[in-house]
């Protein structure tokens, strides 16, 4: 058996206007995540993981944001590709384990459904450990300006 471990970083501004959707599930608040796709800054950080962990680069060269298809991307779909490049290096998910930041929303009550969420990607949801985290006010996410997300992914064989 061989094991490769990744790790991936992500973070979005915080805007009006935007569905707030992290780790595959949408969250009532007054403001939601900006980017080209649905911004889930979660999913982000676990792709670039998983991809750091198959040494295929990162999100930016499977989707750019340049290209229309992405555009408003349910980014749990995202992940699913990216997921079945593992298959086909004969590869498997062992497990996640994230950490996203935000000071707003509360995103506690929502992990289970989070993991539950991401299992539509492949991942069963029991080999997913998320925690949510605030930055003590500090930084921009103190602020409320953005909100961050930390993953790391082991493979193996
Ligand atoms: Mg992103």
């Amino acid at each position: 058996m061989s094991s490769r471990i990744g790790f991936g970083y992500d973070s979005h501004r915080l805007v009006e206007g935007r569905r707030c959707i992290i780790g595959g599930v949408e969250i009532a608040h007054p403001r939601g995540l900006e980017g080209h796709s649905d911004a889930d800054v979660l999913c982000h950080a676990i792709i670039d993981a998983v991809l750091g962990a198959l040494g295929e680069g990162d999100i930016g060269q499977h989707f750019p944001d340049t290209d229309p298809t992405w555009k408003g991307a349910d980014s749990v779909d995202l992940l699913k590709h990216v997921v079945e490049l593992t298959g086909r290096k004969w590869l498997n998910v062992e497990w996640i384990d994230a950490t996203i930041i935000a000071e707003a929303p509360k995103l506690a009550p929502h992990i289970e459904a989070m993991k539950n969420a991401l299992a539509r990607a492949g991942i069963p949801a029991e080999r997913i450990s998320i925690k949510a985290k605030t930055n003590e006010g500090m930084g921009f996410i103190g602020r409320g300006e953005g909100v961050a997300a930390y993953a790391v992914c082991l493979l193996s064989s």
